[in-house]
């Protein structure tokens, strides 16, 4: 009975890792890029770790290669990680620099474990993305070139995940990142009446989570400009409500964040830089803010310590002195409205 919803995990798994099943004890990284795994039996496994275009999106042809190399390598099997990595599980050792060569020349670096700069991860952003304040990718795309080396090599006290979200809705979850760079947009929803008398009036109203739309007679809404924090998420019940300026769109940069339970606990980013210009095709002032953080951070952070660990040691009066950020009123903390936002949201539960 193969039953319904995911295909079979037994299907999908390298033979090695079947026979092993739950009975692994031990790994070690043998080199950036390159791990071994040992089991109860003796048996070690050998995974190759690349790392794979931005957004993970591959052509068909580079898709086939891809395949061809796991066929080769890896028993017909290959998986991506949590950060869009590519790992081939099960490689013999004696052919790891041959594989390794080989991704190279696919322009898939081997590398990115251990204490390296990882594979970057970010939304869709303006490939198909309606709320989008950046091209994601793309500015994910500037900020790897920046930092290669440091995919290849373990310059750093610890593992560094950059990611980024072309809006706050953050589905790039640049907040769980040590560096996440955000999409921000600056302008009021524009209100296209005559669209907006064909939507849901209590619906646009609803969603809002400040409490800035209001319905206006007939058949439409008004935004308090005072009230709007330039969500996005009143453009998505009706399409008469549009957001996004190529004027004034833009990046905030939120750093110390962390998803794992490892060492201090999960963490949430806070934001450093409220602003840079959205300046394509490279980024220019947000890879130089990235590279700024990360520079200082390597040369004072201790072994182990990422980067909120780091600035919860030091504090945050010295982070913006040591970094040189400006500081601003936008920088406060505690949003006065937060109790009445979060009970608007489906998600909260008193
Ligand atoms: S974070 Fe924003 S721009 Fe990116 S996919 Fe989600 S909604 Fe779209
Ligand atoms: S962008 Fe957000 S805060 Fe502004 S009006 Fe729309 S839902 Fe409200």
């Amino acid at each position: 009975m193969p039953g319904v919803g995911l295909p079979p995990l037994e299907q999908n798994v390298p033979p090695i890792a079947l026979r092993n099943y739950g009975k692994w004890v031990d790994h070690e990284e043998l080199r950036p890029g390159v791990l071994k795994h040992v089991a109860e039996s003796g048996e070690a496994c050998y995974t190759v770790r690349a790392g794979m275009p931005t957004n993970a999106r591959v052509s068909t042809a580079l898709a086939r290669r891809i395949a061809g190399l796991a066929d080769e390598f890896a028993e017909g099997h290959l998986r991506l990680t949590r950060r869009h990595s590519l790992e081939l599980v099960g490689v013999d050792p004696a052919r790891i620099d041959e594989l390794t060569e080989r991704l190279r020349k696919l322009g898939l670096p081997v590398g990115g474990t251990g204490r390296t700069f990882r594979n970057t991860v970010s939304c869709t952003g303006w490939i198909h993305c309606q709320f989008a304040a950046t091209d994601a990718p793309a500015v994910a795309k500037a900020i790897s070139d920046e930092l290669y080396e440091d995919f290849l090599r373990e310059r750093y006290p610890a593992k560094l995940k950059i990611s980024i979200s072309g809006c706050v809705n953050q589905c790039g979850e640049g907040s769980t990142a040590d560096i996440g760079i955000i999409g921000v947009h600056r302008d009021l929803p524009r209100v296209i009446d005559e669209e907006v008398a064909r939507c849901e009036i209590p619906l646009i109203v609803s969603v809002c989570p400040t409490g800035a739309i209001k319905p206006k007679p007939p058949k439409s809404v008004q935004v308090d400009p005072e009230r709007c924090i330039h969500c996005v998420a009143c453009a998505a019940p009706c399409q008469g409500m549009q957001i996004g300026d190529p004027e004034t769109d833009g990046l905030a940069v939120v750093v110390g964040g962390k998803a794992g339970n490892s060492g201090s606990g999960p963490a949430f980013a806070k934001f450093v830089i409220p602003y840079l210009p959205n300046r394509p095709p490279r980024w220019p002032e947000v890879v130089q803010a990235v590279r700024r953080i990360v520079d200082l951070w390597v040369r004072e952070a201790r072994r182990d310590e990422r980067i909120g660990d780091w600035i919860s040691r030091i504090g945050w009066e010295r982070f913006f002195q040591k970094t040189g950020l400006p500081v601003s009123e936008k920088h406060l903390d505690g949003y006065v409205l937060w109790p009445m936002s979060a009970r608007t949201g489906v998600r909260f539960h008193w």
